[in-house]
């Protein structure tokens, strides 16, 4: 844990070094009445307005997104964490995040609302000033002012540094003009404010609040794209655009700041999205297999069908547990410097980065589960999945850019990979003699755990210890030229990824307080550690290999392997049961609301 500006936080890497059993993570099983109950409103809306009008929305029927939008602020559904005082609910990001995870089938209004409420909102909520916000926030919280966020141009995508678009003070000084074009924005079509990163003077990255009516500001026709056909995709350019002054956000050259910050935020709301659209797509798949019969058996009686049923459950389990877990990060963060009276900029930027680690960790995890999943389910439909049309057919559409916005996940794997270079490890780099010698001793003491958990603590606890190791091997080793090497960079994300999926996922399990329930969560969090142990070694070897050599290699690779022994798991008792479990419950089985009991 480190303090910076009066805060105190967590590393990304803390989790290596300290026991699952200590961890205490916001999981959904914490939701309080209330946000169940506005959770339950998304849901709602998704079945009666969403779901049926389908076929419209990603057709993008002309009218019918904005009054959505209106429709879903009736139910309270574009507020949630705008403050009370600009006409939002307060209510924070822990409930933000819990609407995320309902309306994640709903693809195109869910990118759309995802703008609305995240990105196209957040560099005002957090940043903007008491003019701009009183300006804005209000019509956002009732869908009168659309948002949308626009960073990428032509020749700056991930290469963020790239930007052109230009923003130059007027003589008089009260206006900017800004000049330059963007690329690829969602809700372009729609929107009526523009948060656009322009640079000042050549030189500043700068965000500017920028109407859409304004004189000079061209949206380009719709792009055509593979799937989201419904989200109002759209080019836009400038040509000395007028902007007041006082819709630039925050400083001028605290552009990046922004867009780090509101990304952090971004990402976990687009992860917790992936999961739950991937809840969406499982639940038709489970369907399928209960009633499709073949050889005269229903599909869901054959082994295959039941592993693949429990893999995917067992991926959304973790990309859940891994965004609610930075969820409750963020909010723990940012209350405590509301607590504090710390009202800075600066200081929300800082606690906000601090999540940096965990939010492109479940990025990353969030949307590959749901490709995993569309992919899959698709395959269980068979040919009938490959019908346009067909409700896997439009997931693997639309899932598929989830791994290119928000950042690649090839770029999120690289943020991962050098902040923990850069600002984790270091400080940590004395533990490695000790660490070397519990190694050659083999000494490691069990947490304490409840009997369902106790061999998957002992596992993981050991293999944190070995990773952690290898890590600090590596770096230490590699520290001169790694941050050019993008291999070693992106096994060492690999290795935090799929161990912070584990440790999420256990300790989401820990923390259950009914013990009925905790052989089921068990259930799914050993799964996945059985699954997502698999790239850890693979990625740990690929590691050792290009620190060491010779007989150095050898010995650290056995001291290695005989430290973190085997897992001993019936893995295939377990895909059976978690199947049964997901088949019983007609869906994905730790959900808020089952899909059983919402039809
Ligand atoms: C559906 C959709 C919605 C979008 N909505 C918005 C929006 O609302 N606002 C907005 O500003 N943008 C938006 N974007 C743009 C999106 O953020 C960019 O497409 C994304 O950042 C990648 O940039 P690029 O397409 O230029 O790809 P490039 O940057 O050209 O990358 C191409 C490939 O090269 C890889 N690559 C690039 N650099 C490196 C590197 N240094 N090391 C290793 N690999 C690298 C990438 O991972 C990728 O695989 C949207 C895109 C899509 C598809």
């Amino acid at each position: 844990v480190i303090e910076e500006r009066g805060i105190n936080m967590f590393r990304g890497a803390d989790f290596l070094t300290s026991a699952v059993t200590e961890q205490t993570p916001f999981t959904l099983e914490q939701a309080t009445p209330d946000q169940r109950a506005l959770a339950l409103q998304a849901r709602s809306f998704l079945h009666e307005e969403l779901t049926p009008r389908t076929e419209q929305i990603e057709r993008g029927e002309p009218g019918l997104m904005r009054k959505l939008l209106r429709q879903a602020s009736e139910r309270s559904l574009l507020s949630a964490i705008i403050p009370a005082q600009y006409g939002g609910l307060g209510a924070g990001l822990k409930t933000h995040a819990l609407l995320s995870l309902q309306l994640g089938p709903a693809h195109s209004f869910f990118v759309t609302w995802v703008v609305q409420t995240g990105l196209g909102a957040l560099p005002i909520i957090h940043f903007g000033s008491d003019a701009l916000k009183a300006t804005y926030l209000p019509g956002m919280a009732t869908g009168e002012v659309i948002g949308a966020f626009a960073v990428t141009e032509a020749e700056a995508g991930s290469d963020i540094m790239a930007t052109t678009t230009q923003a130059t003070c007027t003589p008089d000084r009260r206006h900017y003009l800004i000049n330059g074009a963007k690329k690829w924005i969602s809700n372009a079509g729609l929107a009526d404010v523009l948060l656009v990163l322009a640079k000042v003077d050549g030189k500043q990255f700068t965000f500017f609040a920028i109407d859409a009516q304004s004189p000079g500001v061209s949206t380009m026709p719709e792009e055509q794209k593979m799937g989201l056909r419904g989200t109002f995709h759209r080019p836009l350019s400038f040509e000395n655009s007028k902007v007041p002054t006082e819709n630039m956000v925050w400083n001028a050259g605290m552009g990046i700041q922004i867009a780090q910050s509101a990304l952090v935020v971004g990402r976990l709301s687009l992860a917790l999205g992936c999961a739950s659209a991937s809840q969406g797509i499982l639940a038709h798949a489970i369907h399928h297999v209960r009633t499709r019969r073949s050889f005269g058996k229903t599909l869901s009686s054959f082994g295959l069908t039941q592993q693949k049923l429990a893999d995917l459950v067992a991926d959304i389990y973790a990309a859940e547990s891994v965004a609610l877990r930075g969820v409750g990060l963020v909010d723990e963060y940012l209350s405590n410097l509301e607590q504090q009276g710390k009202t800075d900029n600066a200081d929300r930027h800082t606690a906000l980065v601090a999540c940096t680690i965990e939010a492109s960790i479940a990025k990353v995890l969030g949307s590959e589960v749901c490709n995993r999943v569309a992919d899959e389910s698709l395959q269980l439909f068979g040919g009938l999945g490959y019908i346009a049309g067909h409700p896997a057919e439009m997931a693997y559409r639309n899932l598929r850019p989830a791994r290119i916005y928000e950042g690649t996940n090839e770029i999120n794997r690289l943020v991962i990979a050098s902040m923990l270079l850069r600002r984790d490890l270091p400080p940590l780099f004395p533990y490695l003699p000790a660490l070397e010698a519990d190694l050659a001793q083999g000494h490691f003491s069990t947490p304490l755990a409840p009997a369902a958990l106790i061999d998957a603590v002992a596992g993981l606890e050991r293999v944190k210890r070995a990773a952690f190791y290898v890590l600090l091997k590596v770096v230490t080793r590699r520290i001169k030229t790694l941050e050019h090497e993008q291999q070693i960079l992106g096994y060492i994300a690999d290795v935090v990824l799929y161990l912070y999926a584990i440790d999420s996922s256990l300790a989401r399990a820990l923390s259950i307080g009914d013990s009925t329930q905790i052989p089921l969560h068990a259930l799914a969090a050993k799964y996945v550690m059985w699954r997502y142990l698999a790239p850890v070694r693979l990625a740990i070897e690929a590691l050792l290999y290009c620190a060491l050599n010779g007989d150095e290699l050898n010995t650290a690779r056995s001291q290695v392997y005989n430290f973190v022994g085997t897992y001993p798991a019936d893995v295939i008792q377990q895909q059976r049961d978690l199947s049964a479990l997901a088949l019983e419950r007609g869906g994905y089985p730790y959900a808020l609301f089952l899909e059983a009991s919402m039809r």
